[in-house]
């Protein structure tokens, strides 16, 4: 499989085409090829049980469940299913929306709903948010999500977000654009001494200040590029998400907000490995205690 490129759906169903492939490739990824096990401490190959979703120890016969921790522990959804969602997930640029879920696994709209909200939080979960910084130049921005709710009250979001050039994104919802909000979070974003560059916005006038050396393009008079000094990646970052959020989710509530911006900055991050997606998110899900 080309290593630059995510699965194609043909790949997806060579790859998976049962039940069984997927929880051997779960298993696999999770544990390893040989696993020291628990019981017998040995450094063992453990042998699918075929009745059920268990593997046995090869010295001991300890039984080993790979689905424990994970969203498909206690879920009656087929785990090819899962996997399919999951797949859905990491290869799409705008999001997966549960009526696409629905339409696509033939499951309710319910059950899509829960599947999705699963494997975002799981995403949220591989993000390291290490600071940023270290090497390249970052830009900063805010950016405004949402806009009415059914009664015309105004319920936008303010997300604040960095991305330095070549590296990782982080985003986070912020009360309000004063410099006593966004400095302190920003500064949690980033090494000390980063580069940064934002608008002219008057927030962010205070970052030399707090030793950050910082340019400013300025948009409020029509520039945009000066050499080195754009905020372009940021606000193409915000464009994938606005375009996800507007276009495929329709409407995100301020509660779910965040875990809809792990999965933007997810998929941004791996962006140079999409083949590791898939294995990542399984990775990031918790081991879980197997039954005595
Ligand atoms: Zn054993």
């Amino acid at each position: 499989m080309a290593k630059t490129k995510p699965m194609t759906v043909r790949q997806f169903f060579q790859m998976f085409p049962t039940d069984d492939d997927c929880l051997d490739h779960l298993m696999r990824t999770r544990f390893g090829d040989r696993h020291v096990c628990e019981k017998c401490g040995k450094s063992a190959h453990y042998y699918r049980i075929k009745a059920r979703k268990a593997y046995q120890c090869e010295y001991c016969a300890n039984h080993l469940y790979p689905c424990v921790g994970t969203p498909f522990e206690k879920s009656r959804t087929p785990l090819q299913y899962w996997y399919f969602a999951m797949y859905l997930f990491c290869a799409s640029r705008n999001g997966v929306a549960a009526k696409e879920l629905q339409r696509q696994l033939g499951v309710t709209y319910k059950c899509a709903w829960r599947m999705g909200h699963e494997i975002r939080k799981y995403m949220g979960k591989v993000d390291g948010d290490a600071p940023l910084g270290g090497f390249g130049i970052v830009e900063a921005d805010e950016t405004f999500i949402g806009g009415y709710d059914e009664r015309g009250h105004d319920d936008k979001v303010i997300v604040l977000g960095a991305i330095e050039r070549g590296g990782e994104v982080q985003t986070e919802v912020v009360k309000n654009r004063r410099a006593g909000t966004l400095i302190p979070e920003l500064k949690q974003m980033l090494v000390p001494g980063a580069r940064v560059v934002t608008d002219d916005f008057v927030s962010y006038h205070d970052l030399p200040g707090e030793g950050f050396p910082h340019a400013t393009v300025n948009h409020s008079a029509g520039e945009y590029v000066r050499g080195p000094v754009h905020t372009n990646n940021i606000e193409a970052f915000w464009s994938v998400l606005k375009r996800g959020i507007n276009g495929t989710y329709i409407h995100v509530s301020e509660k779910h907000l965040p875990k809809y911006l792990s999965e933007f900055e997810f998929r941004f991050n791996l962006r140079k490995s999409p083949h590791a997606l898939f294995d990542a998110l399984i990775l990031a899900f918790p081991r879980g205690h197997q039954a005595p």
